[in-house]
């Protein structure tokens, strides 16, 4: 077994650093993305334009960037000639920087991206027939350990910002060439309720990269407002999940302050394996989990809460956990389907990947009681772009990453 027992276990609040909202940059200017209306109109305020003047061309400078992905001011026709030089010297219109990017044969694509203080992160694009769902991550490395997760194992932790969280989906729709063609509309809902997903690839969006986002909450919430706003990148709340291994505290604010779908990785029925695979469960026990889902708000019969669990054989794949599994679910009422995702392998982690036999036996009792467990495939496998494994980013290590991981150990003791 798998000795957790010196393993701290962050708090409700977590510990980790945040970068500034509002970055300068290099060269003086303040970067726009990842704030909202507001903040952008305080900036032009404080820049030097009147109130009016500066609530307007916010209005226009925030449509420009989130809803036509703009990244030059130079473009923004409806604003005046002369202006635009002026946001330019002052403003600039970021994304993460690209690593690497890679496509898989089955049409999987991941990139490897940077921040502008130099940590590595990922986000991988899942192509299918009916949907396109991009795994954003919400954190560099995770403070939790899940003992089967790869994230966990990193030891530089920072929390994303907003701009680097909705910079990843604004990066997504570049790479596809997906954002609207066409004449400035602002505040025209004919035009925003016509950019719907429908025909665009990248259709759903998951926070199952690297991180918990509930433990960067506030920024991952002003990420996705900007996701979901109409006059953003206006993709619908029903098509975002956010995927937690279960900070109970946050869980209600989840569901009422941003709304999206909700995902547990539950990965196990009892305190003892959840103890030592999800050391949170020490924390927030299997219990006080479920009575949170079971009180989630927006869940429904229509809007299940989806249950995530990865096979590890001879750890939680029997029939018996199957069992058990149905049983909690059933106990706490829960409007649920379950997602069994076969464990994907890396170096030093102790665990193996259940037999195809065993998860399909495991599908079947779960799917028996009435509740939906069909088998996450795994995809992208020939680049490692598995979600919740990112793995390469720790990897393919730079020698500037090693650098500071060597930091950080030092700082650990
Ligand atoms: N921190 C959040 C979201 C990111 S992890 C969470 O834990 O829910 C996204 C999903 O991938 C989680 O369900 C996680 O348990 C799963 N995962 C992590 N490592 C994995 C691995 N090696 N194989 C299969 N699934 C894994
Ligand atoms: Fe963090 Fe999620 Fe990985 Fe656990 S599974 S270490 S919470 S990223």
């Amino acid at each position: 077994m798998v000795d957790t027992a010196l393993m701290p276990i962050p708090g409700p609040v977590d510990p980790v650093p945040i970068a500034r909202a509002v970055t300068p940059r290099g060269d003086g200017r303040t970067d726009l993305l990842g704030l909202p209306r507001e903040t952008i109109r305080d900036l032009f305020a404080a820049a030097g334009l009147d109130p009016r003047q500066a609530k307007l061309r916010a209005k226009q400078v925030y449509h420009w960037i989130y809803h036509r992905g703009a990244t030059d001011f130079a473009v923004m026709t409806d604003i005046a000639k002369s202006m635009r030089p002026w946001l330019a010297e002052r403003f600039a219109i970021g994304r993460p920087e690209v690593i690497e990017a890679q496509h898989s044969i089955d049409g999987t694509r991941k990139w490897l991206l940077r921040t502008s203080d130099g940590h590595d992160f990922e986000m991988v694009f899942i192509p299918d027939a009916d949907r396109g769902t991009l795994c954003v991550s919400s954190q560099v490395g995770c403070t939790l350990n899940c003992r089967f997760c790869h994230t966990g194992t990193m030891k530089l932790v920072r929390n994303l910002t907003a701009g680097e969280i909705v910079g990843q989906v604004m990066l997504a729709r570049d790479a596809l060439g997906e954002w609207p063609k066409g004449a400035m509309d602002v505040g025209d809902e004919a035009d925003a309720a016509s950019y719907t997903a429908d025909g665009r690839l990248l259709t759903n969006i998951v926070m199952m990269g690297m991180g918990e986002p509930l433990y960067n909450f506030d920024n991952v919430k002003a990420a996705l407002n900007i996701v979901m706003d109409g006059d953003g990148l206006a993709l619908s709340k029903r098509r975002i999940t956010l995927s937690t291994s279960g900070v109970v505290p946050m869980m209600a604010r989840c569901g009422e302050e941003i709304g999206v779908n909700l995902a547990v990785s539950l990965h196990a029925t009892n305190k003892q394996i959840r103890d030592e695979i999800v050391p949170l469960n020490r924390k927030y026990g299997i219990e006080e989990l479920l009575e949170a889902c079971a009180a989630y708000p927006g869940a429904s019969n229509a809007r299940r809460i989806t249950f995530e669990y990865v096979m590890l054989k001879d750890k939680n794949d029997s029939d018996q956990h199957a069992r058990e599994l149905v049983e909690l679910i059933r106990r706490y009422k829960l409007p649920a389907k379950v997602n069994l995702i076969p464990f994907n392998p890396w170096p030093g982690a102790g665990y193996d990947t259940s037999t195809p036999e065993r998860v399909r036996r495991f599908s079947e009792i779960v799917f028996e009681a009435g509740i939906s467990a069909p088998v996450r495939t795994p995809r992208g496998r020939d680049i490692d772009a598995a979600c919740g494994q990112l793995k390469t980013a720790a990897e393919k290590k730079s020698r500037a990453q090693r650098d500071r991981d060597a930091r950080a150990e030092v700082l650990a003791h």
